[in-house]
Formats: C-alpha cells, sequence, structure tokens
C-alpha cells in the first residue's frame, strides 16, 4: 500500500504514518519526492485494513494498493526513475551506458588490450567474468580471484568501473572487494539466499533476467533486493528461452520496454547473450535502446575465435570501435534535432 501525503504534510504527520505502519507489522520506506512525501508499507501482516484508514490520518491526501506483487521496485511507488551511480557512471540519466569487455577474464594482456581498446572506443564500464557459470563442468571456470587483481589494474590504469559476476555467497566479499558492481548471472536470478546476501553489499547490483524466467519472476528477484536494503540495482534483459534454435536465446526486448513501464528502476539489455550472434549484436544494440534501454552490455575480445567462452557472440576491438561510432553519430544527430538544427 501507498500512503500519499499531503503537499501541506507537516514532519509530524509524517512521522505519526511512519508509526503506525511500524505498528501494524509492516516496513515503512520513505520516498521524499520534489513536492511531497510517499510512504510505502510494505511486507505481510494481517493488517491492512488499518494503513487504509490512514486515509483519515491529517496530512494524508490518499491511500492506494499497489497492483503488483512487486512492491519496491514498482512504478507506482515511485513515479521518478532511479538512476544508478556505479564510481561516478550514473545508469538511467539519459545518457545509454555501454558496459564492455570479455566473457571471461583470461590473461592480464588480455584483459589490458580489450580495456584499453573498448576505453578508447568510448565505453563508459569493464565487464569481465572472473567466476564463470559454464553449462559444462569440463569448461573453463574462470581465473577467480586472479581476475580480480587483473580486473583492478585494469580499472587503475582506464579509470573504466568494473562489474563482474559473483556466482554464490561466499564469494560476494572478496567479489565486493575489488568490483564497482556485481553482476547476478541468469542461472542464479532465483538464487534468494544470493539475493539477500546482496541486498546488504555495498555496491549496486546488475540483475540479469533468468534464461525461463517470467518479467513478474525478474522484478520480483528485483524487489529481494530492495527489500533487502540495495537500492542500487539495474534489471538487464539477456535473452530467454523459445522454441528458436538459430539464435542462442530470444532478447525480448517487449521485457525491456515492459520493466521500464512497471518498475522505476534501470533496464539494459545484453545483446551478444541475448543472440548469441556477433552479426546480430550491432542491429539489436540500436533496437534495444530504441526499445527504451539504459544501457548495453556487450563481450569483446582481442581475438574471438580464440575466446575460451562465448567467442561467436564477442565483437572483436574493431568492431566494438565500429558500433560505438555509429552510436556516437546517432546522439550527435538527436543532438543536433533536438536543438533545432536539422529539420
Ligand atoms: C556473462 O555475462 O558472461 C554471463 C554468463 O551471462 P548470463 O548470466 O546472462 O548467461
Ligand atoms: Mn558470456
Amino acid at each position: 500500500m501507498i500512503v500519499n501525503m499531503a503537499r501541506s504534510a507537516t514532519a509530524e504527520q509524517i512521522q505519526h504514518v511512519i508509526d503506525r505502519i511500524k505498528e501494524c507489522g509492516f516496513q515503512a520506506h520513505v520516498i521524499q519526492g520534489e513536492e511531497r512525501t510517499i510512504i510505502g508499507a510494505v511486507g505481510n501482516s494481517n493488517r491492512r485494513g488499518e494503513i487504509e484508514a490512514l486515509r483519515a490520518a491529517p496530512g494524508v491526501a490518499d491511500v492506494i494498493q499497489i497492483a503488483h506483487p512487486f512492491k519496491l521496485v514498482s512504478s507506482q511507488l515511485r513515479k521518478t526513475r532511479t538512476v544508478v551511480d556505479v564510481s561516478g557512471v550514473q545508469i538511467g540519466s539519459g545518457e545509454v551506458v555501454v558496459m564492455a569487455g570479455p566473457c571471461s577474464v583470461e590473461s592480464e594482456d588480455q584483459l589490458m588490450e580489450t580495456a584499453r581498446a573498448v576505453k578508447a572506443a568510448g565505453a563508459n564500464m569493464l565487464r569481465g567474468g572472473a567466476y564463470k557459470p559454464r553449462t559444462s563442468p569440463y569448461d573453463f571456470q574462470g581465473l577467480g580471484v586472479e581476475a580480480l587483481r587483473f580486473l583492478q589494474k585494469a580499472r587503475n590504469e582506464t579509470g573504466l568501473p568494473i562489474v563482474t559476476e559473483v556466482m554464490s555467497e561466499g564469494d560476494v566479499e572478496i567479489v565486493t572487494e575489488y568490483a564497482d558492481m556485481l553482476q547476478v548471472g541468469a542461472r542464479n536470478m532465483q538464487n534468494f539466499s544470493l539475493l539477500r546476501k546482496l541486498a546488504t553489499a555495498p555496491r549496486p547490483v546488475l540483475l540479469k533476467r533468468g534464461p525461463s524466467a517470467t518479467v513478474k519472476e525478474w522484478m520480483l528477484a528485483a524487489e529481494y533486493l530492495l527489500a533487502g536494503g540495495n537500492p542500487n540495482v539495474v534489471l538487464c534483459e539477456r535473452g530467454i528461452k523459445t522454441f528458436e534454435t538459430a539464435t542462442r536465446n530470444t532478447l525480448d526486448l517487449a521485457a525491456v520496454a515492459l520493466a521500464k513501464e512497471l518498475s522505476h528502476l534501470p533496464v539494459v539489455a545484453d545483446p551478444s547473450h541475448g543472440t548469441g550472434l556477433r552479426s546480430l549484436i550491432v542491429p539489436m544494440s540500436k533496437a534495444a535502446v530504441a526499445a527504451g534501454a539504459d544501457g548495453l552490455i556487450i563481450e569483446v575480445h582481442p581475438c574471438p575465435e580464440r575466446a575460451l567462452s562465448d567467442g561467436p557472440q564477442s565483437l572483436d576491438l574493431a568492431g566494438f570501435s565500429a558500433l560505438m561510432k555509429e552510436f556516437r553519430r546517432a546522439q550527435e544527430v538527436e543532438a543536433y534535432e533536438s536543438a533545432g538544427v536539422l529539420v
């Protein structure tokens, strides 16, 4: 339930509503808007009637029911869009944020070469897996802490914030030490004990949609993070399993647009995992941005044919640079258009 306070509500009246919400066994989430305060009552209690009755309390404008089971994630609760700050990079601010780098960190040289190239091409963040969720136990599993050290070196040299996957609860502390943003992999989207742990981590989280997860399940996974105390969550559509076999996954761009409608959180798209095909990365990146994506996460490798994971869906350095040039050109045209220079 949402308690909308009147514009004229006093600090005492707001505090009274917060106290009543807590008394009734709910958590009170206070959102201080520019004009008015909104208080979300979330949790599990059979005293909803008493929250509804707060309509009669002084300073309360309205009490409304949140239509979805995901309360804190819902755009009904927060009208202004959340901007997530990742060590100075703002995701959701209107500028498309590009995270680029190898699927797996394979060596210091491979990572440093990629980091320098994606930085020069205009990427905003560096991605790279240290702990890899692989379908087969015989495939390359990642370099672990050694990879985290290479990522740190790459950040120190290029200034690009790092996003990397944390696969298990036991790794949260060490990954937090090195990374600017913690990625929850698609296969872990419903690992609820990991989500609970990440809810208390002092880092923003990139929450990938599970390959078979509905949009509602994805939003509820994000709700675990927000309800547990971490408001800095970015949703990532990375393709879902369908009957189609021509692409590795089906990049669900309707889900990008829908997630932006349902939620105030930023949404990014992953055209690499979403298609599995290098040739589709450029068109699907453009399509994702057209659908409202706040950013892209793209796999880039200096020599994709030698990649230890996901080579076929990785751009090479020149390919990534070409993609970024196209983007910059499109953004410039847009800027000229909105300034009325082009008609
Ligand atoms: C990755 O980013 O390399 C990765 C394993 O992604 P996903 O969890 O979406 O498969
Ligand atoms: Mn990958």
